[in-house]
């Protein structure tokens, strides 16, 4: 057989690999890393999008997992066990809420929402039992920017972990390890694969011991991906850069048509000049700020069908951050486990509509943004 030395790594499709002897199960145990026994426990390919994964967040290291949602859970189960308490940021995705409210809290892990006013003086909420809080650098779905120095220094201050999840701004803009968070996740669903094809997360954390302990939950929980997901992820990364580039470029000449739209009534995206978190957004998101973005026409869904129906070329996809351009709804699909109450606290009202900003011409998004209001 020929050499084969491939440019690009193949996909190893396979649940378990051969030993030739029991001393080579021996040396798979004495010397870890050096094999692969289970896919479940590691895989070439996982590993390698962990790999690609650690270089741009720095850190000790990083575990995938099956999706975002695992990686949240992965990170919370190797910080806290029954009995611990997790302070958790109001505005955040819903799935991580309806995770800590409606499934940790069952089994003994309790939580307590800090309110946006309170976010850098929480000493009020902390419990002796507290171990970790949890944040999103821009929240989804109305991009509040945490200043994630500030948000150390007060978890440090407690000795609590600071746990990122830095889905939306992508390490392309922020690293929020060198920034003082302890341990960091992605939905890699989202910007990080880029293709809309992949459900996957991954964990990235700043020490050892943590790397560790999340390695441990996600192989006994079974939290893994798969080695063609892996696959499909690593490809997709190699060109996050260059996306996010297109990405934050398309959805500043996007904010800026809308916010002058008579139509919109108001327009979250940290890259307008008047958006009151515009100077900590440049700083922490190294002069760019992102592709998501939200916008509010009048609080009706009647209205909100009227402008989806109008659109010809974006589509309504309860997701995000793919290379074609979206629009969701934030009540009634990422915050609809929320209670009525939450929801209006936080703003998300019937008119808010989230676009996930893709990287085709500007102009052609902006011919059929123009195409969904005029129907209102
Ligand atoms: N974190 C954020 C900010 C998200 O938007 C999502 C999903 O939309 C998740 C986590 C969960 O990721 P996944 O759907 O890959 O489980």
């Amino acid at each position: 057989m020929p050499q084969i030395t491939p440019k690009s790594t193949p996909i190893y499709q396979t649940s378990v690999f051969t030993f030739d002897d029991l001393n080579e199960l021996e040396l798979y145990f004495e010397q870890p890393g050096q094999r692969y026994m289970y896919s479940r426990y590691a895989n070439p390919n996982s590993d390698e999008l962990a790999s690609e994964v650690h270089k741009l967040e720095g850190g000790a290291g990083a575990i995938v997992t099956s999706s975002g949602m695992s990686a949240i859970l992965a990170a919370i189960l190797a910080v806290c066990k029954a009995g611990d308490h997790v302070l958790c940021a109001e505005e955040i995705y819903g799935g991580s809420s309806a995770l800590l409210t409606q499934e940790l809290s069952r089994i003994g892990i309790s939580v307590t929402y800090v309110p946006s006013a309170d976010t850098y003086s929480f000493d009020a909420l902390v419990q002796p039992n507290t171990r970790l809080f949890l944040a999103e650098t821009m929240s989804n779905p109305l991009l509040l920017v945490f200043d994630l120095k500030r948000l150390s220094e007060q978890t440090a201050k407690h000795k609590i972990k600071l746990v990122i999840d830095n889905t939306f701004a992508t390490p392309v803009l922020t690293k929020p390890l060198s920034l003082g968070a302890d341990i960091v996740i992605h939905s890699v669903t989202k910007y990080l694969s880029g293709h809309s094809d992949v459900t996957a997360g991954v964990v990235i954390c700043n020490t050892k011991e943590d790397l560790q302990r999340v390695q441990k939950v996600m192989l006994t929980y079974g939290l893994n991906l798969s080695p063609f997901e892996s696959w499909l992820a690593a490809r997709g990364l190699k060109t996050l850069r260059l996306r996010m580039k297109q990405h934050c470029s398309n959805a500043q000449t996007i904010a800026e048509f809308l916010a002058s739209h008579e139509k919109v009534a108001q327009v979250w995206y940290p890259g307008l000049a008047a958006y009151p978190q515009h100077k900590l957004a440049y700083e922490q998101g190294n002069g760019m700020f992102g592709g998501m973005m939200s916008f509010r026409i009048k609080d009706d869904a009647e209205a909100v069908n009227r402008f989806m129906r109008g659109l010809e070329h974006i589509p309504f996809a309860p997701s995000l951050a793919g290379v074609s351009t979206s629009v969701s709804y934030p009540l009634g699909t990422s915050h609809r486990s929320l209670s009525k109450e939450q929801q209006q606290k936080i703003g998300i009202t019937a008119g808010v509509i989230r676009l996930s900003v893709g990287i085709e011409e500007p102009e052609e998004l902006l011919v059929d943004l123009e195409r969904g209001l005029s129907k209102l």
